[in-house]
């Protein structure tokens, strides 16, 4: 099991031809983006058609799960009334280390939302909200992980 950090009420995404690729990875914790197999540039969120050279074959490239925080928000209104308990919580765009120009929109979890700043590095953490479905969420690198209420595992390995 996997830390929780959001509730089960969360509106889930949903995947298109597209991104079930992607969302794919995502379920087995493997944070990956589209990269054109004709120029090498890597994109996000993934699209059917490279934007610098119309290419329209695309694989996929698995990233390290580090970067560094690129823009931030702090939500402060419960937008999302599942998340009303939750409040306030930090939404970042993460720059990814491995993937030029490639960005992913996120969660900053395992911080309090005055440490978040333009440049905090951090690093991939997985939340599986269902069987089929695992989100990264993002933490500060190098920082031990908190341990959300009723997800910390019993016992060490
Ligand atoms: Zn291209």
């Amino acid at each position: 099991m996997t830390a929780r950090w959001f509730p089960d009420e969360m509106p889930t995404p949903a995947a298109s031809a597209e991104t079930a690729g992607w969302w794919e990875a995502a379920s087995r914790h493997r944070l990956v983006v589209q990269r054109c197999d004709q120029c090498g540039r890597t994109r996000h969120p993934p699209g059917p058609v490279c934007p610098s050279c119309r290419a329209v074959t695309s694989d996929w490239l698995e990233l390290p799960g580090t970067g560094t925080v690129y823009t931030y928000t702090v939500v402060h209104q419960a937008f999302v009334p599942a998340l009303a308990d939750r409040l306030p919580y930090v939404v970042i765009a993460v720059e990814l280390d491995g993937a030029t120009g490639a960005r992913l929109v996120s969660n900053l979890v395992d911080a309090a939302p005055e440490d978040v700043e333009v440049g905090l590095p951090v690093e991939v953490v997985w939340e599986d909200m269902g069987p089929e479905l695992a989100l990264p969420r993002f933490r500060p690198a190098g920082v031990a992980p908190s341990a959300p209420a009723g997800a910390r595992s019993e016992g060490t390995r």
